[in-house]
């Protein structure tokens, strides 16, 4: 079987993510998924040891979320959400609001019971920006309008979350002249590290608070920024630091939320719980794009005492019907499904398998943290010879710089998972 006329058609018409036009590359034609294998043209099956960029944590295909996405086709696909509401909105963001942190009694006392659905991870943290700068100038802080975060961040690729990605490896140079100057920090440190990164922070914040809305992280794990962990005390801290000097702190757990490191959001391990949370990636089990920011009564109430009154924002799909049913389907499976087993099992078949690469050469570094196994390699040329040995092994991976990693669904088998590691392993050996 050749592969068919639509693929061919594919290179000088459509373009795909981070690609030139024509593409380098021509991408490989699939045809359909199930569980965790996705089907070529050619007939051939692949592992998606990536879970299609995190987000399919329950397989392709869940028959729960199918049958959701079905009755609620059969009902209502989509209405327009300014001045019309519906029920798998609704549900959505009671379970949102019922599985995020939260803290009942004391001084700390909150909950992040307000939400607002967005259509993508990169539009959630638009959105969470420009809550914080709204809120602040609603508490009589105009000038707070700036962002702190750390160097080696992703927050997606639109442009407010461009300006608080990592200033070298993200695109600041390319948009300069159209990206908001941000401040930023150094990246936090390994959970081995001491505390000059959170000494860092406090300084930053003396010197440049009365112009900082919020402080942005990925909390635990810095993803598609370099896929590297830090030491829950450091959240802590920082966590500490912002509320001293009236700075929001936004959690981006579009990459971490749902499970993927082994709690159900990453802010939990460090006791955290921040005015604004991010989610998207696995918040519809990989099933349609949707991403949500959740925040507090204080918050909402300091955007409604802004000029606008009102929080300016209303994306055109927002809350789709079909895309919340699959949400809430994906969330039901989670509050019924033991994912922390699951999770666990993956993070220790992980740590063995891929113990073996360490010291091999051309590795630098070999991690794992909950569901994510990650080599590091001690130069970036390498990802496309990677790969196709991964391909032709039958694993699906899309290494990045100098990263091969897994993120795999949460339901991948112990024998699938061993495939993933051994073809890991073996690509590291030819590579
Ligand atoms: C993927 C990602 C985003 C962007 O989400 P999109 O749905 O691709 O817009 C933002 N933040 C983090 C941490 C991500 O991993």
């Amino acid at each position: 079987m050749g592969d068919p006329d639509w693929a061919e058609a594919d290179r000088e018409l459509v373009w795909h993510p981070y690609a030139a036009m024509p593409g380098a590359q021509p991408p490989l034609p699939v045809i359909a998924a199930e569980g965790c294998e996705i089907e070529l043209a050619d007939g051939r099956r692949l592992i998606d040891a990536m879970a299609s960029w995190w987000s399919v944590i329950h397989g392709h295909r869940n028959p729960a979320i199918m049958a959701a996405v079905h009755a609620q086709l059969d009902r209502l696909p989509h209405v327009m959400f300014g001045g019309l509401t519906h029920a798998p909105a609704v549900r959505l963001c009671q379970q949102l609001v019922e599985m995020a942190p939260r803290e009942d009694a004391g001084d700390d006392a909150r909950a992040l019971d307000k939400v607002f659905l967005a259509d993508s991870g990169s539009v959630a943290v638009e959105v969470a920006m420009k809550m914080a700068i709204q809120y602040q100038a609603g508490r009589g802080r105009p000038l707070r309008q700036r962002f702190l975060t750390v160097r080696g961040g992703y927050h997606g690729d639109t442009f407010g979350a461009m300006s608080v990605c990592d200033p070298v490896n993200g695109m600041h140079t390319l948009f300069r002249g159209a990206l908001a100057q941000q401040h930023f920090v150094c990246m936090p440190t390994l959970e081995t590290g001491d505390d000059t990164d959170v000494a860092e922070v406090a300084l930053a914040l003396a010197e440049h608070g009365d112009e900082i809305a919020a402080f942005i992280i990925e909390p635990i794990v810095q993803g598609a920024g370099g896929m590297r962990f830090h030491r829950a005390s450091y959240l802590t801290a920082i966590a500490a630091l912002c509320r001293q000097h009236g700075v929001l702190l936004i959690c981006d757990e579009i990459a971490t939320g749902f499970g993927r490191t082994g709690t159900l959001f990453a802010c939990e391990q460090a006791r955290v719980i921040p005015d604004l949370l991010c989610v998207g990636k696995a918040l519809t089990g990989g099933t349609m794009s949707l991403a949500a920011t959740l925040t507090t009564a204080e918050v909402a109430a300091g955007i409604a005492a802004s000029v606008a009154g009102v929080f300016m924002h209303g994306p055109t799909f927002m809350a789709n019907p079909l895309a919340c049913a699959a949400a809430n389907a994906s969330l039901e499976l989670l509050r019924t499904r033991d994912w922390r087993s699951e999770v666990a099992a993956i993070e220790a078949q992980l740590a063995d398998g891929l113990a073996a690469c360490r010291g091999l050469p051309g590795v630098a570094d070999v991690r794992v943290k909950g569901a994510i196994g990650v080599i590091q390699m001690d130069r970036s040329d390498r990802g496309p010879a990677l790969q196709a040995a991964a391909v032709a092994r039958g694993i699906w991976l899309r290494p990045f710089r100098d990263l091969l990693y897994t993120m795999p669904p949460y339901t991948i088998s112990p024998a699938q998972l061993a495939q993933v590691v051994d073809a890991m392993v073996a690509a590291v050996r030819e590579a």
